[in-house]
């Protein structure tokens, strides 16, 4: 079959000038996410410390020296790996994070088992794929690969694996930071956990990166009142109340407002969106902001949480019996606050909002605990400057894999590890190669699926943005 046309030749020089990853690259990175799949990091039943182990033996086999190799935490189902490459110490260093928790799955929901790693129709089933023992697996690839070249990046490369940012009450990173701040401590920080291609059919749409984050809060009304019979009403009623005060909040609108990185994210969105929604974007960013258009983006969902602080009644429980007037009344109101302000700020609003004095407003922490005021320490820092070390390779290097999809900084809405990273004062930036379809986000699902090319296109990026970022 010695029949190549010179043009099948160039374009067989041209896929690999691309850099598709070699068949060893593609069986070692295989090998590690098979590994991490099967190895069950549930909360429930499962045991991060033991995925931290086996990483730890792959990082040993590479002939990282054992000092550079440390497994920590607070119990035994829930220690941490910490892995450092050295560098040249031109730069301090940049941290790597990635969770190796995963999110519960139940066997009889899913068509495969969640805990082994199958491919079918192209794809890699297993719990973990997307969310995201993928990210862990290319990082965990990309630095063996670094050390078995020999290369010198121009910084250190610190890598941490950690357990419980599903949930739990082991956070990782937050252990690290407050125990062992020394072993981690960086200029920066890469979080693998968000960010990447969001694709549509396969066509890449835009290569996002979450580049702040809003924050997550729970607020308990509460309304109490003597009750009585139910057949002697009285003016004032708990119910009442409580609804009263939920129909205030369902009519109030928190400021629009734009940071840094949602600037940037509605300039670079306005030159892909449709015309319309296009002309909406650049109106809410001139100053001041017209109106009419923040009025109508604030009917997209995400437009809306993006630029508002938002506050929306979750949950509602009153009464005591069907024949007694009630004596107490309950609800909860999930906020996602924007980035730069406080939850007790917050509170403060919806206690105006409310402007009912019978109206508690209490904050609940994740454990479900319920406190008068919000700590001072639960705030959003207000978003890292774009810097041109991390964006400039991002942008060369999506070019060279996916020519002409924008690069778009995003606020996430959600949250994620890098809370605590950004609490200690490292810029956070969610940066993945993974692609996604957008009718395909299966993370925390059933079903939960990765594309084998997306993946291998990941490890492919991955490799090259890290040695971009940590080259002269
Ligand atoms: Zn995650």
């Amino acid at each position: 079959m010695a029949h190549f046309s010179a043009a099948l030749l160039l374009f067989a020089f041209l896929v690999s000038a691309q850099g598709q990853i070699d068949d060893a690259t593609k069986k070692l990175s295989d090998d590690i996410f098979k590994q991490l799949i099967e190895i069950n990091t549930t909360d429930s039943v499962g045991n991060v410390t033991t995925a931290s182990e086996a990483m730890a033996q792959r990082f040993r086999d590479a002939s990282f020296a054992e000092s550079d190799v440390q497994i920590l935490g607070p119990n035994d189902r829930k220690k941490n790996l910490v892995v450092r490459l050295h560098g040249s110490g031109k730069h301090k260093p940049l941290l790597l994070i990635g969770h190796l928790d995963v999110v519960e799955a139940h066997h009889e929901d899913w068509t495969t088992d969640p805990f082994s790693f199958v491919e079918k129709d192209g794809f890699y089933y297993g719990r973990g794929t997307q969310d995201m023992k993928s990210g862990d697996a290319i990082m965990v690839t990309t630095l063996i690969r670094f050390k078995k070249e020999g290369f010198t990046p121009d910084r250190d490369i610190i890598f941490a694996l950690t357990a419980d940012e599903e949930g739990g009450k082991s956070n990782g990173v937050d252990w690290l930071l407050k125990n062992h701040r020394e072993l981690i401590d960086a200029e920066m920080v890469s979080n693998h956990d968000g960010g990447g291609i969001l694709s549509d059919h396969g066509k890449p749409v835009m290569m996002t990166v979450d580049a702040t984050e809003k924050l997550y809060a729970d607020f308990q009304l509460s309304v109490t009142n003597p009750g009585g019979h139910s057949s002697l009403p009285r003016p004032d009623n708990a119910i009442y109340s409580l609804t009263n005060a939920l129909s205030r909040l369902e009519s109030y609108q928190f400021p629009f407002e734009l940071n840094e990185v949602t600037r940037v994210y509605y300039e670079r969105m306005a030159r892909v969106d449709t015309p319309e929604r296009a002309a909406d974007m650049r109106a809410i960013l001139k100053t001041p902001p017209d109106s009419a258009a923040v009025a109508r983006l604030s009917h997209d969902p995400i437009d809306n949480s993006t630029i508002h602080t938002t506050c929306v009644a979750t949950r509602l429980n009153a009464g005591h019996a069907n024949n007694a007037l009630p004596q107490r009344a309950e609800a909860n109101v999930n906020c996602r606050i924007l980035p730069g302000h406080s939850a007790e700020e917050v509170r403060q609003e919806l206690i105006k909002v409310f402007a009912d004095p019978a109206i508690a407003v209490r904050y609940v922490d994740s454990f479900g605990n319920v406190f008068d005021t919000a700590a001072s320490s639960r705030k959003s820092f207000p978003p890292p400057p774009l810097r041109r070390d991390v964006f400039g390779p991002l942008e060369k290097i999506t070019e060279e894999m996916w020519p002409g999809t924008p690069v778009i900084p995003d606020m996430a809405t959600g949250a994620s590890d890098g809370v605590y990273t950004m609490a200690a004062g490292m810029p956070t930036y969610q940066i993945s190669g993974i692609a996604i379809d957008r009718d395909d986000i299966r993370a925390h699902g059933r079903d939960e699926r990765l594309g084998v090319e997306s993946y291998y296109k990941g490890v492919d990026f991955y490799y090259r943005f890290l040695k971009a970022v940590t080259s002269e």
